[in-house]
């Protein structure tokens, strides 16, 4: 009896160190239950200003008008009247917490005229610019080589799968001018940076530093803020289609490509495996300040023609975030690719929210709103296993 009371209390010891083991590993984290608790979440690190930064020499000048320190970029966004309110609601955020004090050009495109009453209202939230453009017939109109019936069979498919705005024929040229024609506007020509806003999207953090001046002194092509899974059944054939192109043009593929990335399998097999090989994991370009010419390269160029004479904008639902983020994943050099970590931002259902003093009206680290499953559809861990935090 004198031994058995501490091999007891050994024993008991043992099974509370084991119930505290197993809750480590199963236990949801407190706002992303993506992240296992064995991986560290890193939208919970503190964020500040990313590193290399090079401001102007004397404060700069970033008052409304021409002669200012501004580099060559614009705001951008494609966008119906009728979304107006959602318009001005993003502008708002944009302003409030970046643009009034940088007074970049905002750029909106239309496949129809604007209407009076939309050029006043956006011109007046902001002290810069406003320009105005139509988008010219031949970029948005369904291209002649798309059989009308096949299309119309392939939509019943689709919807049968439940593919979101499958029976829209806009969503699909929406799509299809985000990925290969928005940046042969003619208003774009001469510019080389921009920022795409979408119409009731949200900014939370005060950012205080020139975005686009940080692309160029840091030589990046592409910046993101939110990676999700993508629905296989919109892009059955975009990674076999991929695979006959880099078969015919291997030279386009950068040497620090991030193929583990757009390839991997071990997170979501079956997304892989309904992909055909793509992993669907993609900048959700909702968001994006990039570069215009890696569109205008000559390997985006041939690729974007490929894929648009495949025909998956039409037969699929091809979405244009894939599309870049295939094309960024295989011809750009991944170092070249960055994540806005201080840039908080919501679309609708998905967050970015840095843990930091500059950002508001957001919780830290919840990366989505309402169901718990929205939350399984982060793919940054992905990104940053293949390719880091940049
Ligand atoms: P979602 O984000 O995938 O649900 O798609 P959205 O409806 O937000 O469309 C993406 C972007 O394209 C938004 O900025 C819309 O304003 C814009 N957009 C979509 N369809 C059209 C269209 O037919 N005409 C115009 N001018 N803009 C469109
Ligand atoms: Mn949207």
């Amino acid at each position: 009896m004198a031994i058995a009371r501490p091999v007891r209390a050994l024993g008991l010891a043992a099974i509370v160190m084991w119930c505290f083991f197993l809750w480590q590993i199963f236990r949801p984290s407190q706002i992303n239950n993506q992240y296992k608790s064995f991986e560290r979440d890193p939208m919970m690190d503190s964020t500040g200003e990313p590193e290399g930064i090079l401001r102007p020499a004397v404060g700069g000048n970033y008052a409304p008008g021409p002669g200012s320190d501004r580099i060559n970029a614009t705001l951008l966004a494609l966008v119906r009247n009728e979304e107006l309110q959602g318009m001005l609601q993003a502008m708002d955020d944009l302003e409030r917490t970046w643009n009034h004090k940088f007074n970049y050009p905002w750029t909106f495109f239309n496949d129809v005229p604007f209407s009076e009453e939309f050029k006043q209202k956006t011109q007046a939230v902001t002290k810069a610019e406003c320009r105005y453009e139509v988008i010219p017939e031949e970029h948005w109109a369904m291209p002649p080589w798309i059989n009308k019936d096949l299309y119309e069979e392939s939509v019943k498919i689709l919807k049968e799968q439940e593919i979101q705005y499958a029976d829209m024929i806009s969503y699909h040229q929406m799509c299809r001018w985000n990925s290969g024609m928005f940046y042969k506007h003619p208003a774009l020509a001469t510019t080389q940076y921009y920022w795409r806003v979408e119409p009731k999207v949200h900014f939370f953090c005060d950012v205080d530093y020139d975005v686009f001046r940080y692309m160029q002194d840091n030589n990046k092509t592409y910046g993101f803020t939110i990676n999700l899974y993508d629905a296989p059944a919109s892009i059955p054939t975009l990674w076999p289609e991929t695979q006959k192109f880099l078969a015919q043009h291997p030279e386009y593929v950068h040497k620090n490509n991030a193929m583990d990335w757009l390839t991997d399998k071990v997170r979501r097999p079956a997304h892989n495996a309904k992909a055909n090989g793509y992993s669907t994991c993609h900048f959700w370009t909702n968001f994006e300040i990039a570069d215009l010419s890696f569109w205008r390269s000559k390997a985006y160029e041939d690729y974007f023609n490929h894929l648009d004479r495949a025909g998956g904008f039409f037969y699929e639902r091809w979405g244009d975030a894939p599309v870049h983020s295939i094309a960024l994943g295989l011809f750009a050099d991944s170092s070249s690719i960055h994540w806005f970590r201080d840039i908080g931002y919501q679309h609708i259902p998905f967050f970015n929210c840095p843990n930091s003093p500059k950002c508001h009206g957001c919780v830290k680290g919840r990366f989505a709103e309402g169901a718990d499953w929205l939350n399984q559809e982060d793919c940054r861990p992905n990104w940053f296993k293949y390719v880091g935090m940049g």
